[in-house]
């Protein structure tokens, strides 16, 4: 029995050095406190174990001092910490100047005892034939004992005010501390009052220390936490359904029961009342999540679901979790900004944008399928504006919208490109030509009064490539649709194979242009311009491009192509460039004649064109009476004062303006009495039918008696026989031109011919 308690003792003091030793390096506030209580737990389990194993008066004589102080240590340890553990307010200086005052009276008084000998004395017993000294206790012993009843009852006192007050949940650290500590204490009263030889109770002193080492430093309110976290999840709204790995539902929160509308006992109904709600949303995979539509009474509602699989033990499914949330609101908005992002707010028709997305989806999602495009367009839709006011205008938009709609919608797309275009696309075998050609031919808009039929054209492009830009296709549904003139019967025009060579081609010739002006391959010939008498006063300057794969070229193959991207602005700058020069070189060998160029439209909008003639002009050393320069009417028709300022700097400057092609505009003579033109440049290329001369003529004589009013000089084009020649002088016309007297020519041969 001395035996088997001296190394229980040894165990218990062994664990709480080593307890001790953590204790001090815990980072925890608590550490210090806990270290102290531990050390002073060992000291009363030494004297103990002394007194056990020594056998000897002396000896255990001295166990009993280290036991008896060590009892006042212990319990001032456990006061302290008590304080410590449950938060409690310091006591003030007089309580705790007490305190210690009783505490070393008691020490001193015990340890005056080997002199007095009033607390105790030792009597000898025999244990298993070994002797054994027990406490013969006097009245300093029972001193002794009131003091360390006293402070250990204040410190149960503190502890169970502690524990009663704190939430259950919270009050567990509280609790093994407290039961541990009454168990210590009692024991030790059994012992004290049952006067056992060995004081056993020293075991519970030490399982006291150790709880206490592991509740203030490794203990975690788990129960709490589990509580904080499912009232957590019971108040969340979204809806919470927790599944075990059989996938049995074991819990649900509020929400969640509400949802499916079960009570807690059951449980077993969430899985086929989900599967009544939603249809079966169970997926292979172990983590999904999915976006439901549901139609309630209130309504669409849309439902954000997430399933989320839980393994602890070596992979094994453990449990999983369905989650759910409503999040209608959010669709709701978020579909709306989709829808406006998407579509057109009049008509309702998707945007251009997402009409060329959704094309590409259509045409790469049937690979196996012929589809074209359509590119919608209203003839004169201005027109319709201005007539009728633009909220029929926007009806009339509606309209077309929904007869495009109703007709294309079920095997293709619809919507707006622009203002009053519109695109379609759909399977060329379900583009009904006849049908659409009578639909249109007939289509009417009719608001109140007012009713009006609108031209509506269809270019379509038959998709033979569907790797290019679905812009690229609309592009050239465009081009088709411009080569619908203005004819009346006529609706719907095809993207052809001429068209793409004619766009090959543009590109082409766009991509050679300024190659060709730097190598000379771009030159100005030159056409003779005479009197009345026949003789060469001047002559204008025509481009030609001496292409070496083309020969040479004529100007129509290609100035309407640069009309288009802007490099007529480079070709014009040479042409007159290369004019000053040839007028310079002429005023040097004393030839009286001018040149005269012509300005594109679209120079203007790309340059100052008198600066520029200005600045060529003075380079060269030429006089800006002998360079004639050609307008055409369709010079910025709509901006008037721009037209004029610019007309009058021409003139101030010097140079003599020609009005070209006079005649084949419809507003000419209107133009006339807005443009001060020094020179009419009449085409009689537009009135050239042989049946129709003498009316030709007519009209040709008015108009040169007209100039004439107005004081200014006529020249007539395109002159072809010695008897217009003949007429036109007699008419009053003053200049001649036109292949009865030369064709253009080259520079050289020019200046050979006209020396
Ligand atoms: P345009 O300015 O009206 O030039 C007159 C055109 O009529 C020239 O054609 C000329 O060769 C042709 N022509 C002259 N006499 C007769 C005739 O008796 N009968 C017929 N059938 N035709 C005749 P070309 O040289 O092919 O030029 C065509 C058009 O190209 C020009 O018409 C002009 O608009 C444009 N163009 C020519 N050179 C230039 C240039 O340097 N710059 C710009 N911007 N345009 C140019
Ligand atoms: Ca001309
Ligand atoms: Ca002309």
């Amino acid at each position: 029995m001395r035996i088997f308690f001296s190394l229980a003792f040894c165990v218990v003091l062994l664990i709480l050095l080593i307890s001790a030793f953590y204790a001090r390096r815990s980072p925890k506030a608590i550490g210090k406190t806990v270290y102290v209580l531990l050390l002073a737990t060992m000291q009363p389990i030494i004297g103990n174990l002394v007194i056990v194993v020594s056998g000897n008066k002396v000896f255990s004589n001295i166990g009993c001092y280290i036991f008896i102080t060590g009892m006042d240590v212990i319990v001032a340890a456990i006061l302290l910490f008590i304080f410590v553990y449950c938060n409690l307010p310091c006591p003030n200086l007089a309580v705790r100047c007490a305190t210690l005052i009783i505490l070393v009276v008691d020490v001193v008084q015990l340890l005056l005892n080997p002199l007095t000998g009033h607390a105790f004395t030792t009597e000898k017993l025999i244990i298993g034939g070994y002797p054994y000294y027990r406490l013969v206790p006097y009245m300093g012993l029972t001193f002794h004992r009131f003091v360390c009843y006293g402070i250990i009852l204040w410190a149960v006192v503190l502890l169970f005010r502690i524990m009663i007050h704190t939430p259950k949940i919270y009050a567990e650290k509280y609790v093994v501390i407290f039961i541990s500590l009454m168990i210590g204490i009692l024991w030790q009263t059994i012992m004290i009052f049952s006067r056992t030889p060995i004081d056993r109770s020293m075991i519970g002193i030490g399982i006291f220390g150790i709880l206490t080492f592991y509740f203030s430093l490794f203990y975690r309110p788990m129960r709490l936490l589990d509580r904080m976290l499912g009232d957590i999840v019971s108040e969340m709204p979204e809806m919470m359904f927790f599944f075990d790995g059989t996938h049995k539902c074991i819990w649900a929160n509020a929400p969640a029961k509400r949802f499916v509308g079960i009570k807690d006992d059951q449980l077993d109904e969430v899985s086929p009342k989900l599967i009544e709600k939603f249809g079966s949303i169970e997926d292979d995979s172990d983590n999904w999540n999915l976006q439901k539509m549901v139609l309630s009474e209130d309504g669409m509602k849309y439902y954000a679901i997430e399933k989320k699989t839980m393994t602890f033990d070596k992979n094994k499914i453990s449990g999983s979790l369905i989650s759910i949330r409503d999040n209608t609101e959010e669709q709701r908005t978020l579909r709306q900004e989709m829808y406006s992002a998407t579509h057109d707010r009049l008509t309702g028709l998707y945007n251009r944008e997402y009409l060329y997305e959704r094309v590409k989806k259509l045409i790469n999602s049937h690979s196996e399928k012929k589809y074209m495009v359509g590119f919608v367009d209203v003839r004169n839709f201005k027109m319709v504006n201005d007539v009728f006011g633009s909220d029929f205008g926007d009806y009339a938009i509606k309209c077309i919208a929904n007869w495009l709609r109703t007709s294309f919608s079920g095997s293709g797309i619809t919507g707006r490109l622009a203002g009053d275009t519109f695109g379609i696309c759909v399977l060329t075998t379900d583009f009904d030509k006849k049908r659409v050609e009578n639909d249109l031919s007939t289509f009417m808009v009719e608001e109140g009064e007012k009713s009006h039929h609108v031209q509506i054209h269809f270019g379509i492009y038959e998709i033979v490539d569907k790797n290019i830009d679905v812009s690229v296709m609309f592009d050239r549904a465009h081009m088709a649709l411009k080569t619908i003139k203005e004819d009346f019967q006529k609706h719907i025009a095809y993207y052809d194979d001429e068209m793409r060579s004619k766009v090959l081609w543009d590109q082409k010739i766009t991509q050679e242009a300024s190659e060709a002006i730097r190598n000379k391959e771009i030159v100005p010939y030159l056409q003779p311009i005479v009197d009345v008498n026949g003789k060469v006063v001047g002559a204008e300057a025509l481009v030609r491009w001496k292409h070496p794969e083309y020969g040479l070229m004529s100007p129509s193959k290609f100035v309407p192509v640069f009309e288009k991207n802007g490099l007529i602005a480079d070709v014009d700058r040479y042409m007159w460039r290369s004019a000053c020069e040839i007028l310079a070189r002429w005023r040097k060998s004393g030839r009286d004649m001018f040149v005269s160029v012509n300005i594109s439209p679209k120079d203007f909008y790309f340059m100052d064109v008198p600066m520029t003639l200005k600045r060529y002009v003075n380079e060269y050393g030429v006089s800006p009476a002998r360079l004639r320069v050609e307008i055409t009417e369709s010079m910025m028709i709509n901006d008037t004062s721009m037209r004029n300022r610019i007309l009058e700097e021409l003139k101030s400057i010097g140079f003599i303006v020609e009005m070209d092609d006079f005649g084949s505009g419809y507003s000419s003579l209107n133009m006339l009495k807005e443009m001060p033109v020094d020179v009419l440049k009449i085409d009689m290329m537009f009135l050239r039918n042989d049946n129709y001369i003498d009316r030709a003529l007519t009209i040709i004589r008015n108009i040169i008696q007209l100039a004439k009013e107005l004081g200014i000089e006529s020249l007539t084009e395109g002159v072809e026989t010695e008897r217009q020649h003949r007429v036109l002088a007699e008419m009053g016309c003053k200049l001649f031109q036109g292949y009865h007297f030369a064709r253009p020519i080259s520079v050289e041969e020019f200046e050979d011919r006209y020396k």
